[in-house]
């Protein structure tokens, strides 16, 4: 008996597999042919292991013989606000390339062939509490109705829905903020400090769950703080920052 919930699955592979006859893959890195997938091997492989030895706690890139015992030299002893870090790899080279690409809506279908491969170089998201949930880092909504798109939408849908777990929407943020790189780095936590605030409706739902806090990129941490900080206190038991790139910014 033909399962209907399998339907939609089974009319996206149908049309994915027309499409790969019509629309012969390239390797969204290097351009070669690929079978089937936006990646050749090649290039999935060096996607893999584009992170062998991150620092636990902020999820940096570290050479592998760096002490990171309660983190890094960039997180130590610093308060962070999420509980750790998972990134596919350093914000450069092909990684940096793919998170411009997804930044533009026609681009979104990237974001679930990216997950399969941060899923799979992460064990640790193979392996979460039951009750775990994803919840995206949103715009502010005049920038979302600028824009029309948030990448990390797309990410967190292609995350929960590889996991199968349940996608939150639990924050909003409370103003537009300025573009943060080119502010010091107290200044950035003054203005990200109460960006976020959790819906009155959410909390309920939030209390002693693991939370995926997901975006494309994480440099000084601020974001993802200031949002982990706001579910924590609305009574997420634990946030876990996952992202694509990581860039090489202080947390
Ligand atoms: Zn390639
Ligand atoms: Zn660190």
């Amino acid at each position: 008996m033909f399962e209907s919930r399998l339907l939609p699955h089974w009319l996206g592979e149908c049309g994915r597999a027309v499409e790969a006859l019509v629309f012969p893959w390239e390797c969204s890195v290097c351009a070669d042919p690929a079978a089937g997938a936006p990646f050749c091997p090649g290039c999935r492989r060096e996607l893999l292991d584009a992170s062998p030895s991150p620092c636990e706690r902020c999820g940096l890139p570290m050479g592998p013989f760096a002490d990171h015992t309660n983190g890094c030299y960039a997180c130590r002893g610093r308060p962070l606000g999420f509980d750790r870090a998972i990134a596919l790899g350093p914000y450069q080279g092909p990684i940096r390339d793919l998170c411009l690409r997804l930044k533009h809506e026609p681009n979104a279908w990237l974001a679930p062939w990216l997950v399969d491969v941060l899923l799979e170089s992460n064990p640790l998201l193979r392996d979460l509490p039951s009750g775990t949930c994803v919840v995206p880092i949103p715009l502010h909504w005049r920038r979302y109705w600028e824009r029309g798109y948030n990448q990390a939408d797309a990410l967190a849908n292609a995350l929960a829905r590889r996991l199968r777990v349940r996608r939150l929407w639990p924050l909003k943020r409370v103003e537009p903020t300025p573009p943060l790189v080119t502010l010091a780095r107290t200044e950035r936590l003054r203005i990200m400090h109460d960006a976020f605030r959790v819906k009155s409706s959410a909390s309920a739902t939030l209390k002693g769950r693991t939370i995926l806090l997901v975006d494309d990129i994480l440099t000084t941490g601020a974001t993802c703080g200031a949002a982990a900080r706001a579910l924590k206190r609305a009574g997420a038991a634990r946030v876990i920052a996952v992202v694509i790139g990581r860039a090489e910014g202080k947390a």
